[in-house]
């Protein structure tokens, strides 16, 4: 074997694909060991922040690797299975959705609901008013949602679960190598478990219905 020791990227990587794993309905993700032990941290702000703008998010995702809109909405599939510690410290593992367990269109959906309330004691920076109690709506998230560049590619993970999966998974593949030479790698994929097959549709939560949603996407 050519990489006899795992480093700390490989690690992180790998714990990444085996916790979505855990998540039924989520993708089987690529995993390649042979990344190089970082020598110095990386500068501050790399990462797009909730309180970012979309300008500032598509222009940041187009720089660092050549993102599309639709692999950085691809992307945010994650957050279906994803909370926030930091936004509102008040209330640690707040989800971005009502099934943070399951990797389902569900984010989708309630991101387009109309915003009545904050879960917490906010408003907190990077985070505006969500639909339902005990979930987090990022800023980031709401505005890609409405925005006419991002809107339709939302839209179209809603109850299109193998489109979210297939569309996630590839730009995850993507973004897992960013500036690694892949032909030095090697395809460890098989130590990933197969994650559990889901078939639900996505529904609105209680006492929300069709009258509450903001469609943004003028086309569907
Ligand atoms: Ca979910």
């Amino acid at each position: 074997m050519a990489h006899p020791e795992i480093s700390v990227g490989d690690f992180i990587q790998f714990a990444g694909a085996v916790g979505v794993s855990n998540c039924p309905g989520a993708p089987r993700l690529q995993f390649l060991l042979g990344r190089k032990n970082a020598t110095f941290p990386a500068a501050d702000l790399t990462v797009p922040e909730p309180f970012d703008t979309v300008d500032s998010i598509l222009a940041r995702f187009a720089d660092a690797g050549g993102f599309s809109p639709a692999e950085v909405v691809a992307l945010l599939a994650s957050h279906t299975i994803a909370a926030a510690d930091v936004v509102d410290p008040t209330i640690p593992g707040t989800p971005f959705d009502s099934t943070p367990g399951t990797f389902d269109t569900q984010f989708f959906v309630e991101t387009q609901l109309r915003g009545t309330l904050f879960p917490g004691d906010g408003p907190n920076q990077g985070e505006v008013e969500s639909p339902l109690a005990g979930e987090m709506r990022l800023q980031s998230d709401s505005e890609l949602a409405r925005d006419s560049r991002t809107a339709c590619l939302w839209q179209a993970n809603v109850n299109s679960q193998q489109h979210m999966v297939t569309s996630f998974a590839a730009a995850m593949a993507k973004l897992a190598v960013l500036g690694q030479d892949t032909s030095k790698m090697d395809d460890c994929s098989d130590v990933i478990p197969v994650p559990k097959t889901l078939t639900k549709k996505a529904t609105f939560p209680a006492g929300l219905s069709n009258a509450d949603v903001q469609q943004a996407c003028a086309t569907s």
